[in-house]
């Protein structure tokens, strides 16, 4: 079995999550006591944050390649980024190693592909819906149209994201806030959800949600086990 590499810390509520999900897939496909090999590496997120806020995307770019780096050195045979906003400077990472680097984006886009899904809406941080480092993935490697909430909607799905759910928060009334959004983006045609911030899977399960459900921290750690496990290129 393949080592995954695993940068995390961003926030560390969905790099725990991670560390559940690939161990739980390993064993599902293994059965026994087998898990995943993996090593992860925590980034300090007041420090990331606030470089976000600054928009200050080189010096991102520097921190996770070096993350990356570590991880290679370490002896990891892939590398996971336990974001999806940090996939901003995914062009960095990738240019730091040499070993694969699995996008987010790609098993989620495959994933919506296979259920015959071209219109998903998209909730994430407002980086991830706003600037098109993600939204133009989907569209230019699967054809999948992201439709994002309004400029009021977004503002409070990511206040939710930073000032709860990165503190491990979980509140029924912002559940309710997303789920307005969720329907908002129904009526305006959206034929499933993607739940783009890996804290996302923290508020919002299949059951709360008026579409269906496509989780990316769950997508992104089922493909890094299915790789590790087949051996194929990612
Ligand atoms: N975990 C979140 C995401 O998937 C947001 C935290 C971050 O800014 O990295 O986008």
């Amino acid at each position: 079995m393949k080592t995954i590499g695993v940068i995390g810390g961003m926030s560390w509520e969905s790099s725990a999550e991670y560390y559940r999900l690939l161990n739980r897939y390993a064993k599902a496909r293994l059965g026994g006591h087998h898990n995943a090999r993996s090593l992860m590496t925590t980034v300090d997120f007041a420090e990331v944050e606030a470089l976000q806020r600054a928009g200050d995307w080189d010096a991102l770019g520097v921190q996770m390649a070096q993350a990356a780096a570590q991880l290679e050195r370490g002896g990891a045979d892939l590398v996971l980024l336990a974001t999806n906003t940090m996939h901003r400077v995914c062009a960095s990472i990738e240019a730091a190693i040499s070993i694969p680097f699995l996008h987010i984006a790609d098993p989620t886009g495959a994933a919506l592909k296979a259920a015959g899904v071209s219109r998903a809406g998209l909730l994430g941080t407002r980086y991830t819906m706003e600037q098109d480092f993600y939204v133009g993935r989907l569209r230019e490697r699967h054809a999948i149209e992201a439709i994002v909430p309004n400029d009021r909607d977004r503002e409070s799905v990511h206040r939710i994201i930073y000032d709860e759910l990165c503190h491990g928060v979980v509140e029924d009334d912002s559940r309710r806030v997303y789920q307005r959004v969720i329907d908002d983006m129904k009526m305006r045609g959206a034929q499933a959800v993607i739940l783009g911030c890996t804290e996302i899977t923290l508020l919002i399960g299949p059951a709360d949600s008026a579409l269906p459900v496509f989780d990316t921290t769950a997508l992104h750690a089922q493909a890094a086990v299915d790789w590790t496990l087949s051996g194929h290129e990612a």
